[in-house]
Formats: structure tokens, sequence, C-alpha cells
């Protein structure tokens, strides 16, 4: 069965706190209540990213009246508008993310998984998660394209596939949980 929006930011959300606290412990990933976690806005984690005045993708310092781009494009219906979805991108890889997800674009781009650890990932789950909340798609598969994007961060990230595999099952477990809790 293809992995729901809900269970993929999950995920997404997981493997950027495990490389927050450098903790890949699987029950790391049973304990940690996600559904309270990702629905929580993280002014820290907003400032962080405003703050960092280089390009993520590329290390291009990025000029002071730069606009940078939107992990969720604006033009999407329901974007969030707020400086939580702002991520630092030079020009040309603005350009070139447009509306694209960030992680599909990312794993298409062929990019290294380390340098979406931990602010960008976290963000990303974040802002997607009140994304796909807004617009009622939380329980609808996710896209194949952002999907496989996962599964390779997932193996590039984690010590092993056991690892892969309980984040996974948790993933599933929480989303359970909070299909049945109305959140
Ligand atoms: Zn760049």
């Amino acid at each position: 069965m293809s992995p729901t929006w809900r269970q993929v930011l999950y995920r997404a959300y997981a493997l950027g706190h495990s490389a927050k606290v450098g903790d890949h412990a699987p029950e790391l990933f049973a304990r940690e209540r996600w559904q309270v976690c990702i629905a929580r806005p993280s002014r820290d984690l907003t400032l962080r990213l405003a703050r960092r005045m280089e390009c993520i993708a590329c290390g291009e310092p990025i000029a002071p009246n730069g606009t940078g781009d939107h992990i969720v494009a604006r033009s999407l219906w329901a974007a969030p508008e707020g400086a939580e979805n702002y991520l630092p991108l030079c020009q040309p890889h603005n350009s070139s993310k447009g509306r694209k997800n960030l992680l599909a674009w990312w794993h298409g781009k062929g990019l290294p998984p380390a340098g979406l650890v931990p602010d960008p990932l976290l963000q990303f789950a974040r802002v997607t998660y009140a994304y796909v909340a807004r617009n009622t798609l939380a329980d609808m598969d996710a896209p194949a394209d952002v999907v496989e994007a996962l599964e390779a961060l997932e193996l590039a990230l984690l010590p092993s596939v056991e690892h892969v595999t309980v984040l996974r099952q948790a993933a599933i477990d929480q989303a359970a949980a909070a299909r049945k809790g109305g959140a």
C-alpha cells in the first residue's frame, strides 16, 4: 500500500528530528508524538532559516534583497503565506525548484541528502503538513515521486535498513492513531 501524505510527513519529520538530536534509536521513532510536534509552529526554526544567508543547495550567498523561495509554492491554493514557508535558495535554484515538491526536486537534482537536515526537512514537514491538512489531503496517497525521494533519503540518513523499517511502521501506527483521534 502506498503511504499517505500524513505518513510521509511524519517520516520526514522523524528523519529531521533524529538528525537534529543525533539519535536514530528505534525507540525514538516509537516514542515521539509526531502528530503533536508537526502541528506546532517553531519560531526558532523559522528564524534560523530566515537568517541563513546562503543557498541550502549550493552554498552560494543570497543577496540581501534576494527573495529565496517557498517550501510550498505560493501559486498553489491555500499555500502558507508566513515566514515559515521561506527556504534559503539562490536565484538559479529557486527557478529550478519552482512549484515542485522540495523532496522530489532535491532527489531529482541529485543534491546531497545531508544538505536537507535538520532544519529544511523539519520545516518542510511542518509547512507541508499545514498545507495538506488545510486541503484535506492528509489521508490521501502521497505522489510517487515524493515517496521515492523520501525512501532514498531514509536509506541515506539512517544507519541500517532495519531502522528504515521501524520508522515506516511507527509512521503507519501513529497516522492510524491520529486519524482515530481526529487530528
Ligand atoms: Zn543555489
